[in-house]
């Protein structure tokens, strides 16, 4: 079950993220003025814990107190999405398209598609290496051609399209106009991929969310804008889980 917000943590405005080595997700902190003590929760749809502090707590102190919570953390994690390690007889949504990885034990190293099947062969513990590698590759070449095409039909240009794996968003653009994607978008219909990229190349013209952006993220988008990103809130949390162990 993805954890949300609660309303206390909604109200609250910036928070900084730690990556704290003794903890299995990262740690976004947030002081609340009427907080009375420390609290920890799981936001499981942001793959990251949620440290709410007092007023004038020490950094220091609430991530240690927090880094004595790992088997509570882990107890939520469990019970929380379960991840999807790429590991061989898993099955994964390609392209929305579910898929089976296969290990050949005797069989080439290099990545193949075929018939519902993704398999490689190689050494049994670079499968997963392998296996995402090939998956971010094939997210650069259908979210470049996806981004293309939409800059063309918007008549902006599109300085560096890279994929990533930011943990809370599934697109970003830069004032400089490059544009950064969650490479896990590969595993979404290619509908919600679209979308995410008509989204992003709208920001190419305007930095905002308002009436002139939804009109041209509707023009460049070949679909309900509304319909592609419901689906997406449903469906990312478990794609997020994909190719993590914890
Ligand atoms: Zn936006």
């Amino acid at each position: 079950m993805p954890v949300t917000w609660s309303g206390i943590l909604s109200t609250g405005r910036s928070e900084a993220i730690h990556h704290d080595p003794r903890l299995p997700l990262p740690v976004a902190l947030r002081i609340h003025p009427r907080a009375r003590r420390l609290r920890l929760r799981l936001d499981a749809a942001r793959d990251l814990l949620l440290l709410t502090c007092p007023p004038r707590s020490s950094r220091r102190a609430a991530l240690d107190w927090a880094a004595t919570q790992r088997d509570w953390v882990a107890a939520r994690l469990a019970e929380a999405i379960p991840s999807q390690p790429l590991e061989p007889g898993a099955v994964i949504p390609i392209e929305g398209q579910e898929t089976r990885l296969e290990w050949l034990e005797h069989g080439s190293r290099n990545v193949s598609l075929s018939h519902g099947v993704l398999a490689c062969g190689g050494p049994r513990e670079a499968f997963a290496r392998r296996i995402e590698n090939w998956l971010r590759a094939r997210a650069r070449d259908l979210l470049s051609d996806d981004t293309a095409e939409a800059a063309r039909k918007a008549g902006v240009s599109v300085r560096r399209v890279s994929i990533g794996d930011a943990g809370t968003r599934w697109g970003s653009c830069s004032a400089s106009g490059s544009i950064r994607y969650n490479w896990r978008l590969v595993l979404a219909p290619p509908t919600v991929r679209r979308w995410v990229v008509a989204h992003e190349v709208a920001h190419r013209l305007h930095m905002n969310h308002g009436p002139a952006f939804k009109a041209l993220e509707a023009e460049l988008f070949d679909g309900d804008a509304e319909t592609a990103r419901l689906l997406l809130r449903r469906i990312g949390p478990g794609l997020k889980r994909v190719g993590r162990s914890v």
